[in-house]
């Protein structure tokens, strides 16, 4: 977990991005402390890596295998349970849009070597990708000749009410500050469309059996640590609704994992009056 680039200046101290407060410490680890929200519950990493660092490791490109996310000649068995995830998630959105998806518009943030967008617009989606590593969005253009941004999506200027679609894999936990997160993702979302996501989850058996030696806790890059009950409370701060969690791993688009969800979303009704 140590990492020799990494000297004090690489850290910084953050707070509860909802509540704004310090939290109290759950574990140590390394140089990362695990801290919860005494307010909300959130958790999160105080000390963390401040962007910089994690920018370069993001640009690394050992982080993302394109054997892995990407599309390669070579068999990989990482690979297997990418397509199972992919192709039974893009049937879970078929479901949803009840068959209709001819030109309407994905958007998925985080498309790191673009598997899961391919697969998209050979089924008929217009679809656009956001990915933070620069190596990711070239080899993406180079090779795909999808449209991709650079960059998050809080800086990118993205048309209101535009995307029926908009997925987000493994993503939230990385992100700067996922309420700003879920605002620009609510912003652009269709008055009738659907989020789909997935994250791992902090109450799930594995996190709470293993604690500090939970394998997901990844402290260098998951910046936040979500309940069932705290990624309710950043949906709906963001006027978003989850309307269905998947947690079961023998559901196929959640296969094989014990300690993370697929969760669906809608913009929260208006109340009339
Ligand atoms: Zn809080």
């Amino acid at each position: 977990m140590k990492n020799k680039e990494w000297t004090e200046v690489s850290f910084e101290e953050v707070n509860c991005f909802r509540c704004g407060i310090k939290g109290h410490l759950l574990y140590n680890q390394g140089p990362f402390r695990v801290i919860e929200c005494s307010q909300c519950g959130q958790v999160f990493i105080s000390p963390r890596l401040k962007e910089i660092a994690r920018k370069r490791m993001y640009e690394n490109s050992g982080y993302f295998d394109e054997g892995i996310y990407g599309f390669s000649k070579k068999f990989s068995l990482a690979l297997i349970p990418q397509k199972i995830w992919s192709y039974s998630r893009l049937n879970l959105i078929r479901h949803l849009l009840k068959g209709d998806i001819k030109g309407k518009k994905l958007l998925e943030i985080g498309c790191a070597y673009g598997l899961f967008l391919e697969i998209s617009r050979q089924k008929g989606f217009e679809v656009t990708g956001i990915e933070y590593s620069y190596t990711a969005v070239k080899w993406i253009r180079k090779n795909l000749g999808l449209n991709v941004y650079y960059g998050e999506i809080e800086k990118i200027r993205l048309q209101e009410n535009d995307y029926d679609i908009i997925c987000f894999w493994d993503v939230i936990e990385h992100v700067e500050d996922p309420g700003l997160f879920l605002k620009s993702v609510s912003r652009i979302i269709k008055e009738n469309g659907f989020i789909i996501f997935s994250c791992p989850y902090f109450n799930s058996l594995p996190a709470s059996i293993l604690k500090s030696k939970w394998w997901t806790l990844k402290p260098e890059q998951h910046l936040w640590h979500f309940t069932l009950n705290t990624l309710d409370m950043v949906f709906s701060d963001s006027k978003l609704q989850l309307i269905r969690v998947i947690k079961s791993p023998f559901s196929l688009v959640n296969f094989s994992r014990f300690d993370s969800i697929v969760g669906i979303a809608k913009k929260s009704k208006r109340i009339k009056g």
